[in-house]
């Protein structure tokens, strides 16, 4: 809550340029702050020479730790089958509660499905809890939030995974703020502390310049989302063993704000870059949307998927579903081809983990090199269509 004792506000306007949101405006020479705008964050506290902003945030109980326990997952599946990322997940935790000595449990969400929670316990999990209901039949972020929030309020994990997918990235925060708790968005590691038994969350920050350990240490569940392809599944032991439990969960369909209406498949892609063994990249040497074209040739020649640098996605050249690095898309193909991305550290967190990289720039000093395992310093324009016809043959 923030109030202005107005009596004794005295008009001096030095509130209003430290709010970051423009919540403060000065109504006959008093100031008014806009409720809806404000974030409580504090800023014009101490700004006002009379003291007369008085900020009180509610005071949250910490988490009582012992009551939560071990690893749970959010397991994504669409259309009935459950998405990689969430194998990879799956592994990452089953080495987390290894060292914890706990126990991994897989949340299966959504309508209709069957034989997804076998796989599930096949590849790691030790039980398997499975939501089926109308109301999950189609991702929307109310239902899906209602649904793993009651989850998590029942089992209390004391940490909670998911893939960093478009999926995770849409309802994973809403329903960090409904478990009044912190999430580390897009991490590339995770590791357990030994002696504080909490979660490393490891991710790039600062451009990707560094990378930052970030801790939840007085909230539970902690909370992070993983980026595709940074963690490789176990394989499938046919003989493991665990539970699966059936839940019901009572939804308020008066807090769902959204509505599904259809679903568009994204028809530019013909082959995923998430998935696929090959990639070609364009960056902004390509030069314009057209050339692209040429990228496209290389690839389908190879049956490989599109890729694109940032560069080339906020010209306007190829769609954002295409982008690789910090931004885009982490990808792990066994080949990937750069032709004219100069290899800025934002890109290369998105592909340098690739098997073989092979990069094609008329710099002969671009970074792109340092990461590369076949450089090719040569105009694309010429170098490329020469693959091409090499290739056909
Ligand atoms: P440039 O850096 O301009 O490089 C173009 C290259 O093409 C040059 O090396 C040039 O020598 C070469 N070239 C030009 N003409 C030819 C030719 N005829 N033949 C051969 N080579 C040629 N970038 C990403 O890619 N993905 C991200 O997810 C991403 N996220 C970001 C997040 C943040 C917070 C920030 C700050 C930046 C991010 N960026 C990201 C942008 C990144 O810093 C670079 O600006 C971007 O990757 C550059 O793209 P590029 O290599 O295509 O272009
Ligand atoms: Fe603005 Fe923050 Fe003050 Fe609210 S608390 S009025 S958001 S500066
Ligand atoms: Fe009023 Fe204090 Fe803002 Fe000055 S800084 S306008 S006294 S609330």
């Amino acid at each position: 809550m923030i109030e202005i004792i107005q009596e004794k506000c005295i008009g001096c306007s030095k509130c209003i340029p430290v709010c970051p949101y423009q919540a403060i405006t000065l109504v006959n020479k008093i100031a008014v702050i806009d409720l809806n705008a404000c974030t409580l964050c504090g800023a014009c506290v101490p700004e006002c020479p009379v003291d007369v902003i008085l900020i009180e945030k509610k005071q949250e109980q910490a988490a009582n730790f012992a009551d939560y326990s071990g690893v749970m997952i959010f397991a994504e599946q669409k259309n009935g089958t459950v998405m990689p990322i969430t194998f990879e997940i799956l592994s990452k935790a089953r080495e987390l509660v290894d060292a914890l000595g706990k126990e991994v449990t897989a949340v299966l969400l959504g309508y209709d499905f069957h034989d997804q929670a076998e796989g599930l316990i096949r590849h790691g999990a030790d039980k398997v809890i499975v939501v089926d209901d109308k109301f999950l039949e189609n991702f929307l972020d109310e239902p899906y939030t209602q649904a793993l929030a009651y989850i998590v309020n029942k089992y209390k994990p004391e940490i909670l995974l998911s893939g960093a997918t478009a999926i995770g990235r849409s309802f994973i925060p809403r329903l960090a703020v409904e478990l009044q708790t912190g999430l580390t968005a897009d991490c590339t590691g995770l590791e357990i502390d030994p002696e504080a038994k909490e979660l490393v969350q490891i991710r790039p920050a600062f451009g990707g310049n560094i990378m930052a350990k970030i801790r939840t240490t007085n909230y539970r569940p902690q909370m992070a989302t993983v980026r595709h392809k940074v963690f490789d599944p176990l394989p499938k032991d046919e003989n493991r063993k665990g539970q699966i439990i059936q839940e019901k969960v009572i939804f308020d369909a008066t807090k769902f704000l959204s509505k599904f209406l259809k679903f568009i498949k994204d028809e530019t892609q013909s082959v995923k870059i998430t998935d696929a063994d090959i990639i070609v990249t364009g960056g902004r040497g390509i030069k314009c949307a057209e050339n692209f074209s040429m990228i496209k040739e290389l690839a389908s020649s190879l049956g490989a998927a599109v890729g694109a640098s940032r560069a080339a996605v906020d010209a306007g050249w190829i769609q954002y579903s295409h982008q690789v690095g910090q931004t885009g898309k982490t990808v792990k193909p066994k080949i990937y081809i750069a032709c004219g991305v100069s290899g800025a550290i934002q890109h290369l967190v998105g592909m340098q983990s690739s098997d073989i990289i092979i990069a094609i720039n008329k710099d002969k000093d671009a970074p792109i090199f340092k990461v590369a395992d076949v450089g090719i310093v040569g105009d694309l324009f010429e170098v490329i269509p020469q693959l091409v016809k090499q290739l056909s043959k």
